[in-house]
C-alpha cells in the first residue's frame, strides 16, 4: 500500500485494470516484496533458505544413495513453486477494495443479517455505506469486500476476491512442511533400519549393557545428523501449526463464515454474557450466508456476482 497517497488508490484506472493499487505515480503492486516489513522479508527468506539448503545438501542427497523414488524427492521443490505462485497472487491480488465505482454493484451481493452487518451504517473513512460483510481495513485503508483479514505475512487484505489464493496458498505451505517432514523421517528411520541398531546393545557409565530403546537412537540419531534432526523438529512443529490453521480455515469456509464474522459472532454464542445486560434485547445470531458445504466452499473459488445473486433470488 502506498503509505504517502493512501487515499488515491480509489481514483486510479490502473488499481480497477490490473488489480492493482497506485498512488497515481506508481503502481505498488510489482512486487509482494518491495513494500512488506524487513522483518518478514528477512525471516521469510532465511526460513525457507535453511530449510531447503539443509533438504538439498543433505537429506535429498543421501536419500538419492538410498534410491528414493526421484518423483518423491522432487516433490517438496514442486510444492515450493506451487506455493510461491500462490503466495505472489494473494499478495499482488485486489482483495475486494471497495471504490465508489463498484460500490453500487459490490452492495447488492450479500443480505444484511441485522446482527453483525446492519444496513445504512456509514464508513467514517471511505464515507459510503458498508456493504454486509465488508470491513474497514487500517493498513490499506479502504472497505474490504467480504473481509476476512489483514494478513501481515502476504502484506495484504484477505478479501472476497483473493481467498482462494489464500486458501491454497495455506494448503501449499502445509503441504510442504508435511512432505518435507515426511520424507526426512522416512530418511532417518531407513538409516536405523539399515544400520539394524534396534537389535544391538550399548554400554552405559556404570559399564552395564543394555538394548537400544528410542531415546538412545533419537540421540545417536541427532549426534550423527544434528542438522537434520533439528529441521525435522521444526517441520514437524510448522506441519501442525500450519495444519491445525487450515482445519480451522476449512471450517470457516465449508460453513461461509470469514475470520472476521467468527470472531464476532462468538459475542453472540453465550447467552449467559447477555442476561448480564438487561438493557440490550436477546439477540441471536444465525449466519445467514451458509447455503450447503459444496456451495460454500465453491463461494470461496467463485465469488457470487450480482448476476447470480438475482438468478438465485
Ligand atoms: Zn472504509
Ligand atoms: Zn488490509
Amino acid at each position: 500500500v502506498c503509505f504517502a497517497f493512501r487515499a488515491a488508490h480509489s481514483k486510479c484506472l490502473l488499481a480497477e485494470c490490473f488489480g492493482a493499487y497506485c498512488c497515481g505515480i506508481f503502481c505498488h503492486r510489482l512486487s509482494p516484496f518491495c513494500y512488506r516489513s524487513c522483518l518478514f522479508v528477512a525471516l521469510h527468506v532465511a526460513l525457507q533458505a535453511a530449510v531447503y539448503g539443509e533438504y538439498t545438501w543433505e537429506v535429498f542427497v543421501y536419500c538419492w544413495e538410498l534410491q528414493f523414488h526421484l518423483l518423491l524427492l522432487l516433490l517438496p521443490y514442486l510444492l515450493l513453486a506451487g506455493n510461491m505462485g500462490c503466495f505472489i497472487l494473494c499478495s499482488r491480488a485486489n482483495p475486494g477494495i471497495i471504490t465508489k465505482s463498484n460500490h453500487a454493484s459490490l452492495v447488492k451481493i450479500y443480505a444484511y443479517d441485522g446482527v453483525l452487518f446492519q444496513k445504512g451504517v456509514v464508513c467514517p473513512t471511505c464515507n459510503m455505506e458498508k456493504p454486509a460483510r465488508s470491513k474497514h481495513c487500517s493498513f490499506c485503508s479502504a472497505c474490504v469486500h467480504r473481509f476476512d483479514h489483514h494478513c501481515v505475512w502476504v502484506n495484504n487484505c484477505i478479501g472476497a476476491f483473493n481467498a482462494k489464493y489464500f486458501f491454497l496458498y495455506l494448503f501449499s505451505l502445509a503441504a510442504t512442511a508435511a512432505a518435507i517432514a515426511t520424507i526426512t523421517a522416512a530418511f532417518l528411520i531407513q538409516v536405523v533400519l539399515l544400520s539394524n541398531m534396534m537389535h544391538g546393545s550399548y554400554i552405559d557409565e556404570q559399564g552395564q549393557e543394555h538394548a537400544v530403546e528410542i531415546l538412545f537412537l533419537v540421540q545417536h540419531l541427532f549426534l550423527t545428523f544434528p542438522r537434520v534432526v533439528f529441521m525435522l523438529g521444526f517441520v514437524i512443529l510448522l506441519t501442525l501449526v500450519l495444519g491445525a490453521y487450515c482445519c480451522f480455515n476449512l471450517y470457516l469456509a465449508l460453513t461461509n463464515q470469514t475470520s472476521n464474522e467468527w470472531y464476532k459472532s462468538r459475542r453472540y454464542g453465550c447467552s449467559r454474557r447477555l442476561t448480564l445486560q438487561p438493557h440490550d434485547r436477546q439477540v441471536v445470531y444465525k449466519n445467514i450466508y451458509s447455503k450447503g458445504v459444496w456451495m460454500n466452499l465453491k463461494e470461496i473459488f467463485k465469488p457470487p456476482t450480482v448476476l447470480e445473486r438475482k438468478k438465485t433470488t
